[in-house]
């Protein structure tokens, strides 16, 4: 259960706060998220490989192209499709988090699941990670950033703002 405070609710992928949720057992803590945004906030955060049960440590994975074209989520030796998996998950998840009054969200850039735009292996084209997708997808209106835009002081400052922003209006409609 999430628990009530005056603070915004931000959603995060997990490792930027240093949990050791990465495929090698690491993390990608985000020193300013932590130490600077971190206190004015209520977090939410969610690992989606993990919560969809693919373990730590697991294999790394990427998105590629199928047969038919198609992008997927792959793993890179064993060729292991996820791409249903996370698919479900993710879908399920966005839902959850949809109802549960997020003012923001911060994405680990480049990761195949939570990355906003993504190398497609062995082509020049981008996707989106297939959580990103499904969350960006079900809150178009959710003010959503990676680590690597927050590092530009003025979008880092137009994130915040618009944060608080969805903040202070949630506040006077509940
Ligand atoms: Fe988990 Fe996303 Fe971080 Fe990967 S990028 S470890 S899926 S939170």
């Amino acid at each position: 259960m999430i628990a009530v405070t005056d603070r915004p609710r931000i959603g995060v992928s997990a490792c930027l706060l240093g949990e050791r949720v990465r495929y090698d057992g690491r993390d990608k803590r985000d020193a300013w998220l932590v130490e600077i945004l971190g206190p004015q906030i209520e977090w939410v955060a969610v690992c989606p490989e993990v919560e969809a049960g693919l373990g730590t440590p697991r294999p790394p994975m990427n998105l590629g192209r199928d047969a038919a074209g198609r992008i997927v989520l792959i793993t890179d030796r064993v060729r292991d499709d996820l791409t249903t998996t996370m698919i479900e998950y993710s879908a399920r998840r966005a839902a959850e988090l949809a109802a549960a009054d997020l003012d923001g969200y911060v994405l680990k850039a480049g990761s195949p699941s939570c990355g906003l735009d993504v190398a497609v292996e062995g082509s020049r084209d981008r996707g989106r990670g297939v959580f990103a997708a499904a969350l960006t997808s079900r809150l178009p209106d959710l003010p959503v950033a990676d680590e690597r835009q927050l590092a530009e002081p003025s979008a880092r400052e137009q994130f915040v703002a618009r944060v608080f922003a969805r903040h202070r209006q949630r506040k006077m409609t509940t």
